[in-house]
């Protein structure tokens, strides 16, 4: 089993059932566990809703790219559909993390590239794994976490699983 980490974002439709709904189809592949929900400024183009952020953590089997294919379906399920650079969407589904691995592939980098930068995505992984260390960075020290003030919009049971 490799413990993966998921990052969910929605700003189009009902977000908070899109996502749980995914989290709840996700629960298929392997054993899941939800952080809280949030609420985030949009990244990219200001002219969009805000969104919802929250992370998984997944315990599976699937090889990564398996894992991506199996993300990206749900992503279509969810009615993705690509308007623009960072532009709004109704579920988002990014792997952050698969173990230890780094993965440099076309379709799939892993540690995701905006893990240490958004706190939208470091906030929740906390809320998981309050220890969670990057490359021997301790996540919860960054300045990026000390200085967020997202606002939280549901506990850990959002997700209903
Ligand atoms: P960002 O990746 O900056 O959060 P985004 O999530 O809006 O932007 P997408 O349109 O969802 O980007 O994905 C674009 C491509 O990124 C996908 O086709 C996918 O193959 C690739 N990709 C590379 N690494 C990853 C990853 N770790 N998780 C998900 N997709 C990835
Ligand atoms: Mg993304
Ligand atoms: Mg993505």
């Amino acid at each position: 089993m490799i413990k993966t980490y998921v990052g969910l974002g929605s700003n189009l439709g009902d977000s908070r059932q899109i996502m749980a709904e995914a989290v709840q189809k996700m629960a298929q592949i392997g054993s899941v566990q939800a952080s809280r929900l949030y609420q985030s400024p949009p990244m990219g183009p200001q002219d969009q809703p805000n969104y919802h952020n929250a992370v998984v953590v997944l315990e599976t089997e699937l090889a990564p790219l398996d894992l991506l294919d199996r993300l990206q379906a749900l992503e279509q399920e969810a009615g993705r559909v690509r308007l623009r650079h960072w532009g709004e969407r109704t579920l988002d589904l990014d792997l952050l993390l698969y173990g230890n691995e780094q993965i440099q592939h076309p379709r799939l980098t892993v540690p995701h590239v905006g893990v240490l930068e958004r706190d939208f995505v470091l906030l929740p992984l906390l809320d998981l794994d309050a220890d969670l260390q990057l490359n021997g960075q301790s996540l919860k020290d960054l300045e990026i976490v000390k200085q967020s003030n997202l606002t939280v919009l549901a506990d850990a049971n959002w997700a209903a699983l």
